[in-house]
């Protein structure tokens, strides 16, 4: 079936921004690879049109009482992109510089990532425009609480499933639960995933996205002649997916040279006690300054030589300024949408092998789904039975991906997302136009 609108170039996304914000760069990028996608598929103007705006989004203005007893107004936002393929998924962001842009890309990048590991989820993300370092816990708690409630028709277990992201964590995602419960008047665990164990978490979700990075840099490796045990990694960012992906390679025998986070860098050559590192962020709010290392800022790490750059903190991090100055052997983006478009031939003609961001930072969005999965059958899985089951997922997506950027001669990057836009392609098209 052919879908038939206006030419979905007369529509642009975002008309009325002015300044260029790292939300709208970050949107700028999901649609050129949308569109680089759509085009190696050859796919009709119609499915263009549907696949490269959001289905729904919302935004709210929501007052809250700050210790100091005076109210601020706080924004949020909730993204779904396309639930062609099922309830909506997708991260919760709490950071200064989220905006509608920011989470409307990431909200695609969902739709591609649920279908590229063959979860039965569409695409979605969520996020309040704020500074968590700046608030106290009970003013992040009365603000996730007050969000959720203006969500409240919007989220659910067969609706939308927010999950953690940048700034938020399991607590977060407990107090979503929580407030939801309390409306409903029973608990409903399926409403989030990333969940403390102790209130239907899954095991294994903290360490997911880290874990499914570690499997596909090894398969990366592998498939380069080398192995993880020795190999040389610099890491940018040390939270959720950060930490948990430094400390994974650590104990599979990598060593980790260099880490930065928003406080500085630490870098030692003959590699970093990671469990240390771990100690000192929680006494100090930041790995700058541990002890028995020397400083190092983003720059300097992107172009250490290394064997595996991990990219674990923020979009837009290597531009075509300095893209030629990376000389890791393979880059591996483990947060979303790190790489610009205008890097991509940069690193490709330098023969840097990158790992997706949809097919790296899986490991969450699987497991996130084996959460919701056995919460709605009343199960809890065994830790070695949730890691087998996402390293069975997540190696099947990445030889999909290998294979097909070997048969159409295209880069991981369009392989991915010609397999994912695809498989949403089939799923709009066959639900149809409703009415
Ligand atoms: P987080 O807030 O837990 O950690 C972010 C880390 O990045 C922190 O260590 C922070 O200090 C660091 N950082 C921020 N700005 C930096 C800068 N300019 N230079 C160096 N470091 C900087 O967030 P997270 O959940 O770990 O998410 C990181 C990335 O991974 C994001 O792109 C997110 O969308 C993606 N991701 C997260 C998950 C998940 O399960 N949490 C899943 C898939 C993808």
């Amino acid at each position: 079936m052919t879908l038939q609108t206006a030419s979905p170039t007369a529509r642009k996304a975002t008309p009325e921004a002015t300044a260029r914000t790292a939300g709208a760069s970050a949107l700028e990028a999901a649609l050129r690879q949308f569109a680089a996608a759509a085009d190696h598929l050859g796919l009709d103007d119609g499915l263009r049109a549907i696949l490269r705006v959001p289905q729904r989004e919302y935004t709210v203005h929501f007052p809250v009482r700050l210790d100091d007893g005076s109210i601020r107004i706080f924004t949020g936002y909730r993204v779904q992109h396309n639930v062609a393929r099922g309830p909506a998924k997708g991260g919760l962001r709490y950071h200064p510089s989220t905006d509608l842009d920011d989470v409307r890309a990431l909200a695609m990048w969902m739709t591609w990532k649920a279908a590229l590991v063959g979860v039965p989820f569409g695409g979605a993300k969520g996020g309040v425009t704020l500074d968590p370092a700046k608030l106290s816990s009970r003013e992040l708690e009365a603000v996730t609480r007050r969000f959720a409630t203006e969500l409240e028709g919007v989220i659910g277990p067969d609706s939308d499933i927010p999950a953690p992201d940048v700034g938020t964590s399991a607590q977060t995602m407990a107090w979503i639960m929580d407030t939801v419960s309390m409306h409903r008047g029973f608990s409903v665990p399926g409403v989030a995933t990333g969940k403390p164990l102790s209130i239907g978490g899954s095991a294994g979700r903290a360490d997911a996205t880290g874990q499914g990075v570690l499997y596909t840099i090894a398969d990366a490796t592998r498939r380069g002649g080398f192995t993880i045990e020795g190999a040389r990694v610099a890491i940018q960012g040390f939270g959720n997916v950060g930490e948990a992906t430094a400390r994974l390679l650590h104990q599979a025998g990598a060593r980790v040279v260099a880490i930065t986070d928003i406080g500085g860098g630490v870098h030692r050559p003959d590699g970093l006690d990671v469990p240390l590192l771990r100690r000192h962020l929680q006494e100090h709010g930041t790995i700058a300054g541990a002890p028995g290392t020397r400083p190092i800022d983003n720059e300097e790490l992107f172009a250490l030589d290394v064997d595996v750059l991990v990219l674990a903190a923020l979009e837009g991090q290597i531009t075509a300024n300095n893209a030629g100055s990376v000389r890791a052997r393979i880059l591996a983006e483990a947060a979303n949408g790190p790489t610009t478009p205008d890097a991509d031939p940069i690193l490709a003609r330098n023969g840097v092998v990158v790992i997706p961001d949809i097919l790296c930072n899986a490991g969450g969005v699987v497991v996130s789904y084996f959460e919701w999965a056995q919460n709605r059958a009343a199960l809890a899985w065994r830790a070695d039975e949730v890691n087998e089951r996402l390293r069975r997922q997540i190696l099947a997506a990445a030889d999909a991906v290998w294979q097909r950027a070997g048969s159409d001669s295209i880069s991981p990057r369009l392989a991915a997302n010609a397999i994912a836009v695809e498989r949403v392609a089939e799923a709009t098209r066959l639900r149809g136009l409703y009415p």
